[in-house]
């Protein structure tokens, strides 16, 4: 079977930035022979969240390449270039395009990978290859839309699965409810409730914000109720100042601090990144609460220091116990839909590596991405996206991404330099002196 020199698990932002690292130093002269695999059919950028007028949350300027290397064929204002719309895009006057532009470009830069992708799979766990006393390959089985199992083996991964549904305790009973769906599948799902009256959206994020605009604007007029335990909707914070978190170089201050220090440091910007929507947004439901004082009809209700006690599946609809938490006062509401705009868990790559955890280091990753890992263990394994508590709150965006598969990239090349020697028909092939 053929031996690839790295597997990567998932094409979203963070696979596609370091294929195209490992392309440009593919034409410095170091070959390295990747292959990705994805679940989706074809490259989608949280599709069920593809809602018009909704827009990018970070500078342009963050695109998979600019900061790690801005004459990159694959920066977002080449995109636009090839596009032919770099010059109305400069007369938009924004550093903000929308998401769909935004999807449009990632599409364009995976299309240029669609020879090292295999899209429709999903990878279901890795397995340790024994040669004689240590862990020398691993094997990704992964399963397609028709249930064949592929296996392929390779000398290092790389895991950038992105994250899974976050779901309350209460709604796990219903997780097979189709009245009851996560964020993640929001335009795919909202389709098949069309004459949806009563809709509740549990959250206080961009995402539960985005929805509630949604739903508001929907011709079948539903009644929407926003429950949050918080006590206002605050905005996401990307004064300068603040926004220096996000730089690539703070990744060494974040690394580099105790344990303790580094979870303070956390704590007090996580406001940046988690349950802070857009001002602009913020003010647009403010609006539409304003506007239904001034006509007296309270369609929708703004459910704000309310938590879900308990939710029961009944064939009316799906039945809430909000609990008031200011007084303890508790309400009961039933719902023809319920959206969980509850985000997301980022552990996804503890259950794909589970066979391996005798040599992992309980999941402890290196400045470089690197899991730890037994003496007897050879194949690197990098993480991306799942380092927020050792890397900072930059690791689940694409502020860091093209500047860390650089790293990820360096890292990959000195297990080559380390094991080359050795093994040089096995390992990743420095065909250029450094
Ligand atoms: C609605 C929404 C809007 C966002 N907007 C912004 C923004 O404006 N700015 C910003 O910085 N960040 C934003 N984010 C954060 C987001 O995490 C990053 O933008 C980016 O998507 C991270 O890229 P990724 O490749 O690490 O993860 P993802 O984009 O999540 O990609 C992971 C890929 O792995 C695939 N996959 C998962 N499991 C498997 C498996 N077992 N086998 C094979 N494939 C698998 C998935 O199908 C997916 O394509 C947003 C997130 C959401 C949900």
């Amino acid at each position: 079977m053929h031996i690839h020199d790295l597997i990567g698990i998932g094409f979203g932002p963070s696979n596609i930035a370091l294929a195209i690292t490992l392309e440009e130093k593919r034409q410095e002269g170091y070959n390295v022979d990747s292959f990705f695999i994805e679940k989706q059919p074809g490259f989608a950028w949280h599709a069920n969240m593809m809602l018009d007028n909704t827009h990018m949350q970070i500078s342009f300027l963050k695109d998979l390449a600019t900061l790690r290397n801005p004459s990159s064929h694959f920066t977002f204002i080449n995109y636009l270039h090839q596009k032919q719309r770099l010059q109305d895009f400069i007369n938009l006057k924004t550093f903000f395009p929308s998401r769909h532009e935004f999807n449009d470009y990632l599409k364009w830069a995976a299309e240029h990978f669609d020879d090292r992708c295999a899209y429709g799979e999903e990878v279901l766990e890795v397995l340790p290859e024994k040669r004689n006393d240590e862990v020398a390959l691993l094997r990704i089985r992964s399963r397609d839309a028709d249930n064949v199992i592929h296996e392929r083996l390779t000398r290092n991964l790389i895991i950038s699965v992105g994250g899974r549904p976050s779901i309350p305790e209460c709604f796990a009973p219903l997780k097979d409810d189709p009245r009851v769906f996560h964020s993640n599948n929001y335009l795919g799902e909202i389709e098949r409730h069309e004459s949806a009256k009563r809709i509740a959206v549990v959250g206080a994020g961009q995402s539960a914000s985005e929805i509630f605009m949604d739903l508001h604007g929907r011709p079948n007029a539903p009644q929407v109720d926003l429950i949050m335990r918080a006590r206002a909707i605050k905005p996401s914070d990307d004064s300068p100042f603040v926004n220096e978190i996000f730089n690539p170089d703070f990744t060494d201050f974040v690394f580099s601090r105790a344990n303790k220090d580094r979870a303070a440091l956390l704590d007090e910007f996580w406001h940046t990144n988690y349950a802070a929507p857009d001002l602009v947004l913020i003010e647009q439901i403010f609006n539409v609460f304003y506007q239904q004082r001034v006509t007296g009809i309270a369609r929708h209700r703004f459910l704000r220091r309310h938590e879900v006690a308990t939710a029961h599946a009944l064939p009316e609809g799906i039945r809430l116990v909000l609990r008031n938490l200011n007084d303890g006062g508790e309400q009961v509401a039933t719902y023809d839909a319920v959206v969980l705009a509850t985000g997301y868990s980022r552990d996804h790559h503890k259950s794909l590596l589970k066979p391996l955890s005798p040599y992992l280091e309980n999941f402890t990753v290196d400045r470089q991405y690197r899991l730890l890992s037994t003496a007897n263990f050879r194949p690197a394994i990098f993480l991306q996206g799942a380092c927020e508590s050792s890397h900072g709150l930059s690791d689940t965006l694409l502020s860091v991404t093209a500047v860390r598969t650089d790293e990820i990239g360096e890292a990959l090349l000195s297990t080559v330099n380390q094991h080359g020697c050795q093994q040089p028909d096995n390992t990743i092939r420095a065909v250029a002196s450094r």
